[in-house]
């Protein structure tokens, strides 16, 4: 309930412009996004990649209103990715792509402009051996996002996508997209949807979750299931003896700055445990999400905000 209001609260320009004012707010951001710029992410992804971690890095920035802002979010991934090869990191660093944040919200061409821009990011991406998968945001871009992943994917079949389990419309998607050579990231859902489309209750989304990777684990798809969720590990594990999959054949992801034990101990068992590295200065609707996630990080942050730390 708390989160909902807060996700509601959060697109008031003027919650905007009182979070981002005050000037402890940074200290706080830093606990879940990597930094500001290229640099700073880079230290970021050699500190877990050392420690057997792969990556999935998201430039962050989203609804982008013009054009020009649009393209250079897309320049920046290039330099981004030009920054990965010298890591020789492969497919073990790949990038996360926001659609809105290439242009998809610029109204009429706003899905060219997207493509445009993803295409490019997909052709960089190739060159340095890497993928790009595209997450998912509020529930009327979902048709856009997957019929802009369906044009790339004939030029670049690895191109992923996220999906939300708390969709009603999820299951089905997860059933189009179950076919080889298809990468699928699974997820709750992190945005305030009407009941309209999507399941309210938390238990529900948890048991959507488990219909909808029931159904990747049985495909013939790559699942990446990203939770940091004990109990849907569990039940992942479950399904991968059920359906035969060897470790290689599915992957974990998790967000930076959360549940780091727990990312450490999936990889030191073998699983190839994938890190969400949010970097960039437009960090304002990621951070937003993560308060609303969990009461307890309203509080870390309030406390910051009084204790000043
Ligand atoms: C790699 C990755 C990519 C994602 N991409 C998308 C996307 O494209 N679109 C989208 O809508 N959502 C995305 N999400 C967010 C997702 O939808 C959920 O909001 C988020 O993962 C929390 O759900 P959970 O499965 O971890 O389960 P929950 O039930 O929310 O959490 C389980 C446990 O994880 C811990 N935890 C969860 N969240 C936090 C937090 N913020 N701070 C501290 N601890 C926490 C707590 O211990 C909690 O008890 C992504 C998540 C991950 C891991």
């Amino acid at each position: 309930m708390l989160g909902s209001l807060l996700l509601a609260g959060s697109r008031l320009p003027l919650v905007r412009r009182a979070v981002s004012g005050v000037p402890l707010t940074r200290k706080v951001v830093d606990r879940f996004v990597a930094g500001e710029d290229v640099q700073q992410a880079v230290t970021a992804i050699r500190r877990l990649t050392d420690t057997g971690l792969a990556v999935t890095i998201d430039h962050l920035g989203e609804e982008t209103r013009d054009s020009d802002a649009a393209a250079a979010t897309a320049d920046a991934y290039v330099v981004l990715l030009d920054a990965l090869s010298e890591l020789g990191l492969g497919s073990r660093a790949e990038v996360s792509v926001k659609l809105s944040a290439v242009g998809q919200a610029l109204g009429a061409d706003g899905d060219k402009i997207a493509l445009e821009n993803a295409r490019r990011i997909c052709e960089a991406a190739a060159a340095v051996g890497s993928n790009v998968t595209f997450d998912m945001e509020d529930h009327t871009t979902v048709d856009s996002t997957l019929s802009i992943l369906r044009a790339v994917r004939g030029d670049f079949p690895s191109t992923g996508v996220a999906l939300q389990s708390y969709l009603f419309r999820t299951e089905e998607d997860c059933r189009d997209l179950s076919h080889e050579g298809s990468r699928v990231r699974l997820v709750k859902g992190a945005y305030a949807e009407p009941a309209s489309v999507a399941h309210q209750d938390k238990g529900e989304v948890d048991k959507a979750y488990v219909r909808c990777l029931r159904i990747l684990m049985a495909g013939q798809g790559y699942p990446m299931v990203a939770t940091h969720d004990d109990r849907l590990i569990s039940i992942t594990e479950t399904l991968a003896d059920r359906f035969g999959r060897s470790r290689g054949g599915y992957e974990y992801q998790m967000l930076y700055g959360i549940r780091t034990d727990k990312q450490q101990a999936l990889a030191g068992a073998g699983h190839t445990m994938r890190v969400y590295i949010p970097y960039g200065d437009d960090w304002y609707g990621y951070f937003m999400r993560r308060l609303a996630e969990r009461p307890a990080n309203i509080a870390f942050f309030l406390r910051a905000l009084i204790g000043g730390k």
